[in-house]
This record gives structure tokens, C-alpha cells and sequence, in this order.
């Protein structure tokens, strides 16, 4: 299982990523940056595995990272 890691020191909370996967991703702060906030994630979930990895890859600051949960 997996989650998706956000790095706080290189998110700048614009948000493409929560818009991308709402439903995994949200924002948690004033600044707008990012969390993951559901539950982890199995690879065999296609569904779920490619929105979250469309989240990951389209961070313009690869601030997203996959992580073992
Ligand atoms: S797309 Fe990247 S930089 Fe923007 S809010 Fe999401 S994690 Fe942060």
C-alpha cells in the first residue's frame, strides 16, 4: 500500500494537484499547500493508482513523492 508524501518545503500551494485528485488530495493550509488525506493506496487499484499518479507527476515543483504507507 501506498500513499503520496508532500514535501511542505517545496509545495507552493497552487493547488493543480487537489484538482487533479480531489478525492485524495486537499489543501491544509492558508498557503494552500497540500495533504493527502485518504486512505493509503494499492497499486492493484488502477483507478485510484493512475489519478494519484497524475497528481504526483504533474506537481510543477515535485513536491509530491510516493511513499510506502
Ligand atoms: S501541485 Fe505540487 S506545489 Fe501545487 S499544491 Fe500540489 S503539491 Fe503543492
Amino acid at each position: 500500500m501506498r500513499i503520496v508524501a508532500v514535501d511542505m518545503d517545496l509545495c507552493e500551494g497552487h493547488g493543480k494537484c487537489y484538482l487533479t485528485a480531489p478525492d485524495l488530495l486537499r489543501p491544509q493550509d492558508d498557503a494552500g499547500r497540500a495533504e493527502f488525506f485518504a486512505d493509503p493506496i494499492d497499486p492493484a487499484d488502477t483507478v485510484r493508482f493512475r489519478r494519484a499518479d497524475g497528481a504526483v507527476l504533474g506537481c510543477p515543483e515535485r513536491a509530491l513523492s510516493w511513499a510506502e504507507a
